[in-house]
């Protein structure tokens, strides 16, 4: 059902942009590259897969610097492009994702808690330790924040908010000499506080776990993140990093 609706809205989409072509711009979000069965991880060949085909459907991978630069200026987009990134920084990060991100000439954006302790992620893979970390920062990969302990922000008081969100920006400064340009919701979880909270700091953007293309219209504070699953078909793919998925996405809410 879910790949009929998909090959449907791709099918729509790509007539559309026969007569209508605007770049693309999107944001893959992935967790642990690993042999297990998480739901949230995936093999290194599948990685490889999903970026290879994400290449041969003309998207051009790019940075943050370069996805921050689209933001400020969204019209100087000339083509697809998409940027890769990936939530909690576990271990595998280092040992399976960055070579074959290398594969690729990937420059990744790392979400990490500064708080290396898994209690808030409902899992026990281990994590990248700030040894590791830095040598991530050393081979490229730009780090970002995504608070301190990985709460459900929408849980906490202001007060525990900036202590989360501007905290882990400090700790950030103090351990890697870094300060954040992104920052990710935990768990995806945000409401109008929160994203008060976020704008306190000038962060580039902040990124959610809701699936979609950015947009002409988007809202810095609220980007959106494709979710990159093993499960995913290859039309499931094509039709996310399309329009057909946001479309998919409205329609899904509507439903619920
Ligand atoms: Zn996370």
């Amino acid at each position: 059902m879910k790949i009929l609706a998909f090959s449907i809205l791709y099918f729509i989409d790509k007539i559309i942009r026969i007569f209508y072509r605007q770049p693309r711009l999107a944001v893959l979000m992935y967790h642990s590259v690993s042999d297990t069965n998480w739901k949230f991880s995936l093999t290194e060949k599948e990685l490889r897969s999903q970026l290879r085909q994400i290449a041969s459907e003309g998207f051009k991978f790019i940075g943050p610097g370069n996805f921050q630069n689209y933001l400020d200026d969204i019209n100087s987009l000339k083509t697809d492009s998409v940027l890769v990134t990936f939530d909690d920084g576990y271990k595998d990060f280092i040992d399976n994702a960055l070579p074959v991100l290398k594969e690729f000439d990937i420059e990744s954006l790392l979400f990490i808690h500064t708080s290396r302790k898994s209690n808030n992620l409902g899992n026990n893979f281990v994590l990248l330790n700030n040894d590791e970390i830095s040598e991530c920062i050393k081979q490229g990969v730009m780090i970002g924040n995504h608070t301190r302990t990985h709460p459900d922000l929408k849980t906490l008081a202001r007060s525990e908010l900036e202590n989360e969100i501007l905290g882990a920006q400090k700790d950030m400064m103090e351990l890697f000499k870094e300060r954040p340009m992104f920052f990710a919701y935990p768990g995806g979880k945000f409401n109008d506080e929160v994203v008060g909270t976020v704008k306190i700091t000038d962060f580039a953007g902040a990124f959610t776990v809701n699936s979609g293309l950015i947009g002409r219209n988007f809202d810095r504070y609220r980007l959106k993140r494709i979710g990159m699953y093993k499960s995913m078909s290859k039309i499931e793919i094509k039709a996310r990093l399309s329009v057909a998925g946001n479309i998919y996405e409205y329609i899904r809410r509507k439903l619920k």
